[in-house]
């Protein structure tokens, strides 16, 4: 039977849209038979996950994505295999979980200032127990009718640098990975090509990560055309990194980007699940 990874994906514990049951379903119609649930900053999702995938059939990595810091840069770092009840991991999710909820504050003020009231309550509504992100703050806008897409919500107010936007110190990078690795998991840079470094700096970035116990990098992610892919195999070979290939799936409104429907790894490459240890090992 062919093996269909997608490592990296949302749901409601975060800023996806599908619960964890819905999520890991959705996955299985799709044909994946590894899926890793990586929410932003938060574990909460896997338990659901893991008891729906049992009833499917269909192998969960327990993950999580970990927003952090480097060199003033917000770097997202995916932990695949981690164990969620390690307690650092966990003391690390409830600190994030409070630095959101001040940020969240932040956010509404902001937008009150331009005269946008009842951000707070209605992304504290919609995320529910789960992290509140600028994905709930987008979500907002648009039923408002403040803006009329998601990625105008970022342009006008919540990107860096926009009427809405908090400067955030997240995690260090190097603290963050050794959650991962501590736990047990592999520590995975995300989407490597979204936070627009140069060259010079993807030469500094990646030995740091390495030097902090990271082993992988996203090669294959919903958004990259071949020129992409080709940029980030030159990466992972010029710093012996595994490769990932996960989807970040947030929503199934979103058509471009599907669970599970993802170019292959280039042969080259050492696939990161050759690198996770003991889960349901008949599947790796
Ligand atoms: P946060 O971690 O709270 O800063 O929220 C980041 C999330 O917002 C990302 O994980 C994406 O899901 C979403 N996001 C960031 N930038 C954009 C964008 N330009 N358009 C749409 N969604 C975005
Ligand atoms: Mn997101
Ligand atoms: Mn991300
Ligand atoms: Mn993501």
């Amino acid at each position: 039977m062919p093996q269909i990874y997608d490592l990296h994906s949302h749901s409601t514990a975060s800023d996806g849209a599908l619960s964890p049951t819905d999520l890991v379903l959705r996955a299985h119609e799709y044909g994946v038979t590894s899926l890793a649930l990586t929410d932003h900053d938060t574990v909460a999702g896997l338990a659901e996950a893991h008891t729906t995938a049992t009833a499917t059939g269909i192998n969960l990595i327990p993950g999580i994505e970990l927003s952090t810091s480097w060199q003033n840069k917000c770097l997202h770092i995916v932990g695949l295999g981690i164990d969620p009840e390690y307690p650092l991991l966990r003391e690390a999710t409830r600190n994030l979980q409070v630095m959101r909820m001040e940020r969240a504050e932040k956010i509404a003020d902001k937008l009150e200032k331009k005269r946008i009231p009842g951000a707070l309550e209605a992304v504290k509504a919609a995320a529910g127990d789960g992290m509140i992100t600028r994905s709930h703050f987008a979500d907002f806008l648009l039923s408002q009718f403040h803006v009329s897409t998601q990625q105008e919500a970022f342009d006008r107010y919540l990107g860096a640098g926009k009427a809405a936007f908090v400067a955030t110190t997240w995690s260090d990078l190097e603290l963050a990975v050794s959650w991962i690795t501590g736990s047990g998991g592999v520590a995975v840079l995300a989407h490597p090509l979204r936070y627009k470094l140069t060259a010079s700096w993807m030469k500094r970035l990646l030995p740091a990560f390495k030097e902090a116990g990271g082993q992988g990098i996203e090669i294959i992610t919903g958004r990259y055309n071949a020129d992409e892919i080709k940029t980030v195999t030159g990466y992972a070979t010029r710093f012996e990194l595994a490769g990932s290939v996960g989807s970040d799936f947030h929503n199934p409104a979103n058509p471009w980007i599907e669970l599970g429907r993802l170019a292959p790894l280039p042969q080259s490459i050492t696939p990161v699940w050759k690198l996770l240890g003991n889960f349901n090992q008949d599947y790796l």
